[in-house]
């Protein structure tokens, strides 16, 4: 068939050439999705900004279908639900660094570290908490001020410690000398 009479059959046969054309993406949907995929790696910001658009335009119907997906798959609901603590916890740690920093910067003691410092000590104290020796995850350690910022301490890496919660709780404006003495006692 040349490239004119394909034409003339397609608009003379609409519903017809649109069945071959949904037969025609069936068959090649693999290579489709390859062929989109490579497009889409190559556009990661155009990517980003359709996907948004689509968000919009479909957001009742996409939720629906996730609140479905959600009742109905139980596999599916706890996969996600790990998921969603996990970014919880990562977002946790996050922010409570951050709140670390702006204490810090607000008792105005001088002094910082970056977080290739901190993760350099915590693998460097082999993920333990200094006080009681308990393992730490990147979801339980804290940040411990030896000397606490409310006493003059600094947030240079050399006055952080690791602390898991409970001890970092308790120790709170005690040196480090005074609450080993208690916690001894
Ligand atoms: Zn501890």
């Amino acid at each position: 068939m040349s490239a004119e009479a394909s034409k003339r059959y397609r608009l003379a046969h609409p519903e017809r050439w649109r069945e071959i054309r949904r037969r025609w993406r069936e068959r090649n949907r693999e290579s489709e999705r390859a062929k989109a995929k490579v497009w889409f790696d190559a556009h990661p910001e155009r990517h980003k900004e359709l996907r948004r658009r689509h968000y919009r335009k479909h957001a009742e119907e996409i939720r629906r279908k996730e609140r479905d997906h959600l009742a109905s798959d139980p596999v599916y609901r706890s996969r996600k639900q790990a998921s969603t603590r996990r970014w919880a916890a990562a977002n946790l740690a996050r922010r409570r660094a951050l709140e670390t920093k702006r204490e810090a910067k607000r008792r105005g003691n001088g002094g910082s570290h970056t977080a290739i410092e901190w993760v350099t000590l915590c693998w460097a104290s082999g993920w333990c908490c200094s006080y009681c020796g308990i393992r730490l995850t990147t979801d339980t350690v804290t940040r411990d001020h030896r000397t606490a910022l409310s006493r003059g301490g600094t947030d240079s890496i050399e006055n952080i410690a690791l602390a898991c919660r409970p001890c970092n709780n308790r120790k709170y404006t005690k040196t480090e000398t005074e609450f080993r003495a208690a916690v001894q006692s």
